[in-house]
């Protein structure tokens, strides 16, 4: 399996987001590792930020700030499912109240439902918009009026290659939804252009992440298979690692990023100048 373990950097104060405070929502792992959401907040605070760590599953967001912490880095968990607003807005009132303001917000939830348009169901389809789309929308909300009052903010939202490119597999819901992320943050930056107050995306695209490991043994029937084929699809040759979409989080959230909102950031080895990527052209029927 993936070497996920440990981090390479160390926890600075006077770092490249140093006083600043963020929220990441989907800050936690699956099981064991680095996922995006935990290699961000870990990056962040390991430049100095001062990060809420958001989460669905509450243990899986207190061990990103366990590991925060043990850095030398400050954190705190909250446990949040982001579809529900009075949720989000109470993330978004604790990071405030615990550290007296609210410069970064990082959207990472997202799920993936395999169904093609005839077999997705109601219940299904809502599931992937919510969770995906409809969240943003609402931590959005949530996190302007205090932005928009310091006129100060980043947000950075992920998105994923299947908002650009056909990958082969049945992800109407989950390709639509990220490709409505995409234009609701380019609207959101151009609205508050004037205001201080900037929103990006960044598209990862094939990505060495824990729940990627169960995908790889269901898809392509083991997982060194999976992972030697899925490797061979970026023209980089192989899949990123949660720390290069940790990079380019930690980029946009930055003030080195001050002149740039609206944009779409793939971190992607290449594949979205390449084109039609078929992730499933080899996966058993
Ligand atoms: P995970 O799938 O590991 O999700 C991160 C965390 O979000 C998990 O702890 C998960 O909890 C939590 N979560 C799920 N639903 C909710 C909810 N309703 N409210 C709050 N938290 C929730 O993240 P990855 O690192 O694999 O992916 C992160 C992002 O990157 C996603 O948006 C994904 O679409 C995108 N992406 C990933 C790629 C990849 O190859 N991994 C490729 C392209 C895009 P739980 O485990 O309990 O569900």
């Amino acid at each position: 399996m993936f070497d996920l373990e440990g981090s390479p950097f160390q926890t600075s104060q006077t770092g490249r987001v140093a006083d600043k405070v963020a929220l990441v929502l989907g800050g936690g792992v699956i099981n064991r590792g680095w996922g995006i959401g935990k290699a961000t907040s870990y990056r962040l605070a390991s430049e100095g930020a001062r990060v809420a760590v958001a989460d669905i599953n509450r243990p899986a967001a207190e061990e990103t700030a366990a590991v925060i912490r043990a850095a030398g880095g400050e954190a705190v968990a909250l446990k949040v499912d982001v579809t529900e607003g009075q949720q989000v807005e109470e993330a978004v009132l604790r990071t405030v109240a615990e550290f007296g303001a609210l410069d970064i917000l990082v959207n990472n939830v997202g799920i993936a439902i395999t169904e093609s348009i005839a077999d997705i169901s109601d219940e299904n389809w809502d599931r992937v918009m919510n969770t995906n789309l409809r969240s943003m929308f609402l931590s959005m909300r949530a996190v302007a009026p205090h932005m928009l009052e310091r006129k100060s903010g980043s947000i950075v939202n992920i998105s994923s290659i299947a908002s650009l490119l056909y990958l082969g597999i049945p992800y109407v819901s989950y390709a639509t939804s990220k490709a409505a992320v995409n234009h609701l943050t380019r609207y959101v930056a151009l609205d508050y252009a004037e205001d201080g107050v900037r929103a990006n995306v960044v598209v990862p695209g094939l990505m060495k992440t824990p729940r990627i490991e169960q995908h790889l043994v269901r898809n392509y029937g083991s997982f060194e298979g999976g992972l030697q084929q899925r490797g061979q699809l970026p023209p980089m040759a192989r899949m990123g690692e949660p720390w290069d979409i940790a990079e380019a989080v930690l980029f946009l959230a930055s003030d080195e990023a001050k002149y740039i909102t609206g944009t779409l950031l793939p971190v992607d080895g290449g594949m979205h100048v390449q084109g039609v990527a078929r992730v499933g052209q080899n996966r058993p029927e």
